[in-house]
């Protein structure tokens, strides 16, 4: 062995933000970090693209009021200043109408609800913004729990296309909890029951990846991009072997993998059987995010619920309506679901075709010439599918007996992926490897 001293290194494999955001707290901490990231571009799902002349992120990022540990990082990288709230409003395409949702008076007005579905779906709402425990809701299932309080008919008119067309054949699958805490989140982003509030950063999440790969930097460590990891193995001394498909490989007192679990038992084969075992059975649904940019706005809002017999989505995140981008007018559609669903591969002409003629329903007055450009991309494992007592299925994040950390966005349960919560993630990571030194 070469008489390099390998204390306090570690490999941290995955540029998303909780890669980052883990080297970044272990380089300030004084470890000697090395990032390893498989795109040429870092960022993961946070990733910034050039879309017809706009620098954008390829997925939409808004924030809440609760995401305490995102507020905590920006202050930490001088990027406070760009942070910026916004009054948003949301609406339902529902019976090819569009109208107001998403507050009590839209609720009461809305066409085509008795008012004992909407009284059901509203408490049911309230509730559950009030709500602060989930132990009980981690047991049970999600679909049975809101039908439970909504009853049949709102569930029927709100609830169910929602379901299918996010969670396709794992719709009856998914914990209580997970769901909840979506709601509670939006729920409580408010400056009052009649408006939401919804934050969003100058230029995207960029300055936030890359004021981050910047201080790991400054803090000596190194990121390196278009550097896929194949392979972590343990040596005879202890070190942990990591290697690349473009290098024989590096050593590492320390691993971190923030990397999507159903990659990890083809590349860490020195953990136990038991964990990979349990890493191989964990469900993700893929996404195909379709983003259009408009010469008019499609609405006035940042979120529109759809229901309608004949349009696949069910929804869309009008993004220049959260942040305003000089006037410009871009929608995202995310179309989640398992990649093994026929659609996931289907051209992107296809989705092009079809979200053209949503919005021009929609919107009667869009004409072919107010579609400036569509994109659509693709990401494989973009979000976990939790189920009943999710947190007892995934191994711990250290692997026992070894100085391995593994964690993706499915270790947020009960909530739903979010920048806040990779950050938040990230924190505890970074103490547990001091912990364990
Ligand atoms: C459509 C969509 C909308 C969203 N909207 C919001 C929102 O509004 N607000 C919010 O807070 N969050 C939102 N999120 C969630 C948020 O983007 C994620 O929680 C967060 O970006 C996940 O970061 P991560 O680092 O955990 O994972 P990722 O971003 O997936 O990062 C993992 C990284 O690992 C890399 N990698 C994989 N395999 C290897 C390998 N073998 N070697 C090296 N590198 C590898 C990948 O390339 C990737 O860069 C959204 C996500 C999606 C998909």
């Amino acid at each position: 062995m070469n008489n390099v001293n390998y204390d306090k290194t570690v490999a941290v494999i995955g540029a998303g933000i909780m890669g980052l955001a883990t080297a970044y707290y272990l380089a300030k901490k004084g470890y000697k970090v090395t990032v390893f990231e498989k795109e040429k571009e870092i960022g993961g799902m946070a990733v910034t693209f050039n879309f017809s002349g706009t620098e954008i992120e390829r997925f939409y990022h808004f924030h809440c009021t609760s995401d305490y540990d995102y507020f905590e990082m920006l202050e930490e990288l001088g990027l406070k200043e760009k942070l910026h709230w916004t009054s948003t409003s949301m609406g339902y395409w529902y019976n090819k109408q569009l109208q107001p949702w998403g507050n009590p008076v839209a609720l009461l007005k809305f066409k085509g609800l008795s008012f004992t579905a909407k009284f059901r779906y509203g408490l049911h709402a309230f509730m559950s913004v009030k709500r602060n425990r989930y132990d009980d809701l981690d047991k049970i299932e999600s679909t049975g729990w809101i039908k439970k309080w909504v009853g049949k008919e709102a569930w029927n008119k709100l609830w169910k296309n929602l379901f299918e067309l996010k969670f396709y054949e794992y719709s009856e699958q998914l914990s209580a909890a997970w769901i909840w805490s979506r709601i509670r989140r939006i729920g409580r982003s408010r400056y009052n029951m009649f408006k939401e509030k919804l934050g969003y950063l100058e230029g995207g999440s960029k300055p936030l990846i890359h004021g981050l790969a910047d201080a790991i930097k400054k803090h000596g460590g190194t990121v390196l991009s278009g550097t896929s990891v194949k392979a972590v193995t343990q040596d005879s001394s202890g070190l942990y072997h990591v290697a690349t498909e473009n290098d024989a490989g590096f050593l590492f007192k320390n691993v971190v993998s923030t990397i999507p679990l159903p990659y990890i038992s083809g590349i860490f084969e020195c953990i136990d059987e038991k964990s990979r075992n349990m890493f191989e059975k964990t469900i993700n649904e893929g996404v195909v995010c379709v983003i259009v940019k408009l010469r008019k706005a499609l609405t006035g809002n940042f979120w529109l619920n759809v229901n309608d017999p004949d349009m696949d989505i069910p929804g869309t995140i009008e993004y220049t309506n959260l942040n305003p981008l000089n006037g410009e007018h871009i929608v995202y559609i995310p179309y989640y679901m398992p990649i093994t669903n026929s659609k996931f591969n289907d051209s992107d002409e296809v989705y092009r075709n079809k979200i053209k003629s949503y919005f021009m329903e929609i919107n009667k007055e869009l004409k072919d010439e107010d579609f400036i450009d569509i994109q659509v991309s693709r990401y494989k494992y973009a979000q976990p599918i939790c189920g009943i007592e999710y947190l007892k299925t995934i191994p711990q994040i250290k692997m026992d007996n070894h100085k391995i950390y593994i964690a993706d966005t499915s270790y947020y349960y009960p909530e739903d992926r979010g920048i806040s919560e990779g950050i938040k993630i990230a924190k505890h990571i970074s103490s547990l490897v001091e912990e364990n030194e």
